[in-house]
């Protein structure tokens, strides 16, 4: 099961970050930041979870997100062992590695309770978490406290603005993604969601729609209309998807198992049959991933000038070398070829012919 965030963009900006390796630069591709906004419990931690693919977030019925957690997904190599390690890593606990996704939820949870003590109390002060796979690209998400009215436990009177703000302080910047979470099981057109999303990214270059318990809303109805962008137009549309329930969670479901069942779902559902491409989690990380590769191409014209640049002084500092050693000259040659390669490459992805690349 691979609906985990990636697959298709991996391979470029791999490629991308080795050539700026080689020319001993910092890696420069900066990939939009994706945030969920949503009220709560509409299940903005479940659709998280599940694009990374792993289980770490805590998530209920009750308030769970309490702070921040910016998630930086990192890239590491696969290795030719076969040993494919993921760990985690948090900003408050360095160099401790966590291999057990379950204390990573443990760990979050204490952390929270820390900062925001034991009764439902939110804070804006973030927890950073590092997760180093093989399996995601270079990315960050952020799971954000949802929207809500009602003061509870040792929350301020002011608890609803106060989200509010905190919410606007990460879906404002314009390098943010924005998931718009609503529950199909509540009042659509009245979407917190949408509204704020509405706010901060008025033309909808940066918001997509995401449908969650498509599974428990009322017999007899459906999220057809909303998933078409009949009642809320969207400019990057919809995704409906149906994840883990309470009680899937009680039962230790895996990611992988909720994943089959959402395909059965969808399959087993006329009123969805023709709307495929904008059902389920694959389909939704299929969709980011199409943004994240069409961010690249818009910065693909500076890259590429760059490498040109940096081609041309290669190209110089080899015809000085004169009788200077074999193995430097040869290193030389080698990253000329590859610069030219990949250079190559970047022209046909600007062109679009590149099929990896290709967004239909
Ligand atoms: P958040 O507060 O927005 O982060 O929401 P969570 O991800 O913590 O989910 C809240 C509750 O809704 C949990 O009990 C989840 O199991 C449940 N939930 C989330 N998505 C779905 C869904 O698609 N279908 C069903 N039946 N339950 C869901
Ligand atoms: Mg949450």
């Amino acid at each position: 099961v691979s609906a985990a965030l990636g697959h298709s963009v991996i391979p470029i900006v791999n490629k991308l970050q080795d050539i700026f390796a080689q020319l001993g630069s910092q890696s420069t591709i900066e990939l939009p930041q994706v945030a969920v906004v949503g009220s709560q419990s509409s299940g903005k931690s479940s659709v998280l979870e599940a694009l990374v693919g792993r289980d770490f977030l805590p998530r209920g019925n009750d308030i769970c997100t309490r702070r921040p957690l910016v998630l930086q997904l990192v890239q590491r190599k696969r290795k030719g062992d076969g040993n494919d390690e993921e760990w985690g890593e948090f900003l408050h606990l360095p160099g401790k590695r966590f291999f057990d996704f379950n204390e990573i939820r443990k760990e979050i949870q204490a952390e929270t309770e820390r900062e925001a003590g034991g009764n439902k109390g939110v804070t804006d002060k973030q927890i950073r978490l590092k997760i180093f796979s093989p399996n995601v690209l270079d990315i960050t998400l952020v799971d954000l406290p949802g929207l809500t009215k009602v003061p509870v436990g040792d929350q301020p009177s002011d608890i609803e603005a106060r989200i509010r703000t905190m919410i606007m302080s990460y879906i404002k910047l314009q390098s943010c993604l924005i998931l718009a979470v609503t529950p199909a099981n509540s009042d659509l057109v009245n979407s917190d969601a949408l509204q704020m999303a509405g706010m901060a990214d008025p033309d909808g270059y940066r918001t997509i729609g995401v449908i969650t318990k498509l599974d428990i809303m009322d017999r007899g109805t459906d999220a057809r209309n909303f998933l078409l962008g009949k009642v809320i137009p969207l400019r990057l549309g919809y995704v409906g998807v149906v994840n883990r329930s309470q009680e899937d969670i009680l039962m230790n479901r895996s990611i992988k198992d909720a994943l089959i069942a959402e395909e059965k779902f969808f399959r087993s559902r006329p009123v969805y049959s023709d709307l495929a491409d904008r059902c389920g989690v694959p389909q939704l990380a299929k969709k980011l991933n199409q943004i994240l590769v069409q961010h690249i191409k818009t910065i693909l014209p500076g890259l590429k000038s760059r490498i040109s640049a940096a081609l041309v002084s290669v190209a110089k500092e080899h015809a000085s070398y004169g009788e200077i050693t074999e193995s430097k000259a040869g290193q030389g040659a080698l990253l000329l070829n590859i610069l030219s390669k990949y250079s190559e490459a970047f022209s046909s992805m600007v062109e679009g012919k590149n099929e990896e690349l290709s967004t239909s």
